[in-house]
């Protein structure tokens, strides 16, 4: 495995826990305190426009919510989550996916519960939002480190080694100038993926910034609003995270810097939606960073062409946290049955 960040430690976790006779060894790279498990928000819920995508992400959270070690692992803390819909969405289809994973989670809204329930302004009146009761956030940077410590006890080999090539055959060329083979190579680099296996150009890096600003937003647990790009959590007593979509792309991980024009405008978007101003302008802090991204969007093994016994496991797109339990079950399986 070539990453340690939310995905490789998940799947090397999976792949020991299926089979014990497998030789697992993650090359796990030094950017762990500055890669995309290390600083994302954690939102999880089950609900997603795409019917596909909410497949996963439920099943991820069902097997969370089941399983008291993963619970333990990832902090997880329920605290419901509000998704209004995009204009024009079905999202029908999604709230059926959710119930068969999720009994009794999630209920559709409409515009009148999102003024009065949750303080929303500005809404279109045909507005729909799917709320669900079991839905909050977790820590991604300690259920991969959890993960890792418990692969790590588990004989599998981790290292906090840089693989510099992935070559044919298929191995690995590290930065000690070593060269390994293995009967398969996995790359779960996240955003480092790109320079590291061409893809055919599928895979994209970008940007995703959020804040965390003093501001009262009283009703609102864990939220996306598909209208205006504004997603939030609480953080703390009497801040939220606060987060809109960005458009910087194809940024070298090395290279994002905050993009302060976007800070400011997620206040200019709270007081529009919600009327409510924060009590202090200057975000406690701005936390800017990077995923891999990948169309269709979603956290996949993914074979690379021409290159036998070379996988990726990337592609979250902004959005692995919530899918990454049940992607690296299915992943797991999927790579047992091509060994
Ligand atoms: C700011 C932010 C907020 C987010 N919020 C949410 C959210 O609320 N909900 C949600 O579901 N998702 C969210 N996400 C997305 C989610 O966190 C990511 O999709 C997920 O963490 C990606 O995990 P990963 O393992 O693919 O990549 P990473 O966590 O980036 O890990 C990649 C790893 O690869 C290693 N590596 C890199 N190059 C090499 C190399 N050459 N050799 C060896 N190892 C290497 C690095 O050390 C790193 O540890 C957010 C992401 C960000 C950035």
């Amino acid at each position: 495995m070539v990453g340690g960040g939310l995905a490789g430690a998940l799947l090397a976790w999976r792949l020991r826990e299926a089979s014990d006779r497998l030789r697992v060894e993650v090359l796990a790279g030094a950017r762990a305190t500055v890669d995309a498990s290390a600083v994302s928000g954690g939102l999880v819920r089950g609900f997603e426009p795409d019917p596909a995508a909410s497949a996963v992400a439920a099943d991820s959270l069902a097997e969370l919510r089941a399983d008291a070690r993963l619970r333990e692992w990832s902090g997880y803390r329920e605290i419901g989550s509000l998704y209004l819909t995009p204009s024009g969405a079905d999202p029908a289809e999604s709230v059926r996916t959710v119930a068969e994973r999720l009994p009794g989670s999630a209920v559709l809204v409409n515009a009148t519960r999102l003024r009065r329930g949750f303080g929303f302004r500005g809404l279109r009146e045909d507005a729909v939002g799917v709320v669900e009761r079991h839905a909050g956030y977790l820590s991604p940077a300690r259920l991969r480190d959890r993960a890792l410590d418990w692969a790590a006890a588990n004989e599998v080999e981790v290292a906090r080694t840089s693989v510099i090539a992935v070559r044919d055959g298929p191995a690995v060329r590290t930065s000690d100038g070593a060269e390994r083979r293995y009967d398969a190579v996995v790359v779960a680099a996240g955003a480092w993926t790109p320079p590291l296996v061409e893809h055919g150009g599928t895979l994209r890096t970008k940007q995703i910034q959020y804040g965390v600003y003093r501001i009262a937003l009283p009703d609102m647990g864990a939220f996306v609003d598909d209208d205006t790009g504004l997603y939030g959590r609480p953080w703390s007593e009497g801040t939220f995270l606060l987060g809109l979509g960005g458009d910087r792309w194809d940024v070298a991980p090395e290279a994002v810097e905050p993009d302060q024009a976007l800070a400011g405008r997620v206040l200019d978007v709270v007081r529009r939606r919600f009327g409510v101003t924060a009590r202090d302008p200057v975000p406690e802090r701005v936390v800017a960073s990077f995923d891999c991204y990948r169309s269709p969007a979603g956290l996949r093994l993914l074979p690379v062409d021409g290159r036998p016994g070379v996988f990726t496991f990337t592609g979250g797109s902004g959005g692995a946290a919530k899918t990454a339990v049940a992607a690296s079950r299915a992943a797991a399986s999927e790579l047992l049955n091509t060994l």
